[in-house]
């Protein structure tokens, strides 16, 4: 999981374009850290659909670092949430107003069917 959490600030400073460091000193994305919220994380569920990721097909590779609102700075006590990999690709560049209605929708359907959470209700 080590590997997973330097892959991921390393993918983070280049899309940020900014540099590893910065993200570690500036911003509060500290490994140790990181590597206990994936643990942590990917015992349980994703935050945000609330599938277990012991369940998904793709192992830690289902678990990412989303920025909750990739219009501000990338603080990590307070915008940045590990998600899975369907709700990411899902939510992209969207507010976190947009996305929270969107999961607020699912969520409310969820519980009107009593259906389990499909990762192909986001796409
Ligand atoms: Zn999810």
């Amino acid at each position: 999981m080590a590997v997973k959490v330097r892959n991921v600030i390393n993918t983070h400073a280049r899309r940020l374009r900014i540099a590893g460091d910065r993200l570690r000193t500036h911003f509060g994305w500290h490994p140790d850290q990181m590597l206990r919220d994936v643990q942590m994380a990917y015992a349980g569920a994703c935050v945000y659909c609330h599938s277990a990721f012991i369940g998904m097909p793709h192992g830690l590779h289902d678990l990412t670092l989303d920025i909750v609102n990739p219009t501000v700075q990338p603080y990590y006590a307070t915008n940045v949430r590990w998600c899975c990999q369907t709700c990411n690709r899902a939510k992209q560049q969207m507010s976190p107003e947009a996305w929270g209605g969107r999961c607020a929708f699912w969520d409310a359907y969820r519980r009107h069917t009593k259906r389990p959470v499909q990762p192909s209700f986001w796409d």
